[in-house]
């Protein structure tokens, strides 16, 4: 048989045309899947535009924000990140924020639908926060990379105006810096009141630092500051140094030098990677280190953990170095427990004793809880009655005591004075 007979006695058995037409239709199936995705390839890379927002970007958290008040909202599939809002009352209010869940969503922006995509890998994991490494991926039709910049502005934009007027507390977390709680509204600086001229004193000075990078250039020091703040407990150090950061609009990185598992390599790397514009406070420094007055037992069970070391924290003081002016605020209650080293210039620019009310401190917190006719000679008369019973006291005793006669007549305050010491 020749081959051409061969081939033609081959297309004339009935099976083998059809086991050749279902080859034919697979093999063009496959070339058309092939021509589809190799066409949707190139369509995706010239006519789509893709931005894929990492977790561990600052523009994340806003970026989720931002696409839920745009309307994914209306999307069925949500996430809940719970919180807990103190008012100034004390009233605790539970607020609840919606983002977009894991999965894929749309929304439109202005007149592009945007296709988002939450994913969570469960593999991997966010060495620093210890949580799974999550990613946005945003694609849209065209190819106006512009679209992704008016997005995260305004997704940025969104972010401060939430901000606007408050102060944010940022903790350490990991080797990261983090909110903690909801912004706080600015306490108005005048509303702690401290003996004659320190507010100004303090608030001049930061001003002075703030406004003058290139002083500390040229002259290569380091653009830093240190303020240490010490007194007795309930005068006004904490609150003063909120105060503070709201006037100048800079946030507060809180800092717990006594944390376990805090070592000198941490501290300096949080030193340095503290957002911008905001005041390190290192609150009750003088409880971070051994004393020399400690027995030997505390000093073992101190040591026995992982700390910061007492040079490692001089280390980072002076290593903090930024473009950026970097202020550090320390509180102590005991300045004679302080080591001189820590507290020398250069580490400690300024220092101001925040003590127990003066005389003119107790009158103008009367005139800041108690108005109206005749409230400056009232005033007068209470600082004098309780300045006459010679014992120390601070505001916040004196803060205690007239908010426990909040709807009292300021007569019966004046009259009941002796009290503020048995609350
Ligand atoms: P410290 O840090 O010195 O221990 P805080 O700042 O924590 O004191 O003050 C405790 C409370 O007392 C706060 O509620 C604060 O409002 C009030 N207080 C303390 N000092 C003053 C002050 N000088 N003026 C107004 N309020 C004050």
């Amino acid at each position: 048989m020749t081959i051409g007979e061969y081939i033609s006695a081959l297309s004339d058995n009935p099976y083998f045309g059809a086991g050749f037409g279902l080859f034919g239709v697979g093999a063009g199936a496959a070339l058309l899947r092939k021509g589809m995705q190799a066409s949707l390839i190139f369509f995706r890379r010239h006519y789509m535009i893709t931005l894929e927002v990492p977790c561990r970007d600052k523009s994340y958290q806003w970026l989720l924000q931002w696409m839920t008040a745009k309307g994914a909202r209306q999307t069925q599939h949500l996430s809940v990140e719970t919180s807990f809002e103190q008012k100034d009352s004390g009233h605790i209010k539970t607020k609840y924020d919606f983002i977009p869940s894991i999965g894929t969503h749309f929304f439109r922006y202005g007149r592009t639908w945007i296709r988002v995509e939450r994913t969570r890998e469960q593999h991997t994991l966010d060495l620093h926060m210890g949580t799974p490494w999550e990613t946005v991926l945003l694609t849209a039709f065209g190819r106006d990379k512009n679209l992704y910049f008016s997005i995260l502005e305004e997704a940025r934009q969104m972010a401060l105006t939430q901000h606007e007027g408050k102060t944010i507390m940022y903790t350490a977390l990991g080797s990261e810096w983090r909110p903690f709680g909801h912004p706080r509204r600015k306490r108005p600086i005048f509303s702690v009141i401290l003996d004659n001229g320190i507010s100004d004193r303090i608030l001049k000075d930061c001003q002075e630092f703030i406004s003058n990078p290139s002083w500390y250039t040229e002259r290569g020091i380091p653009y830093r500051r240190g303020y240490l703040l010490y007194g007795p407990p309930g005068c006004g150090k904490s609150s003063y140094i909120t105060a503070l950061a709201g006037e100048l609009g800079f946030s507060i990185c809180v800092l717990n030098l006594s944390e376990r598992g805090l070592s000198d390599d941490r501290l300096n790397h949080l030193l340095s990677v503290a957002p911008q514009q905001s005041i390190i406070l290192l609150e009750d420094i003088d409880a971070a280190f051994v004393s020399r007055e400690d027995s030997p037992q505390q000093k073992a069970a101190y040591e026995g953990l992982n700390r910061v070391t007492f040079s490692g924290l001089l280390n980072c003081l002076d290593g903090v170095a930024s473009t950026e002016a970097r202020m550090v605020f320390m509180t102590t209650n005991y300045l004679e427990r302080l080591d001189p080293a820590l507290i020398r210039p250069g580490r400690v620019d300024l220092k101001e004793y925040i003590g127990w009310c003066s005389k003119s401190q107790i009158e103008q917190m009367f005139l800041r809880f108690y108005g109206g006719e005749g409230a400056k000679s009232q005033a007068r008369l209470f600082s004098e009655k309780v300045i006459s019973f010679n014992q120390n006291v601070s505001p916040a005793q004196i803060q205690g005591f007239f908010m426990f006669h909040k709807n009292s007549d300021p007569q019966e305050v004046i009259n009941s004075c002796e009290l503020i010491w048995k609350l």
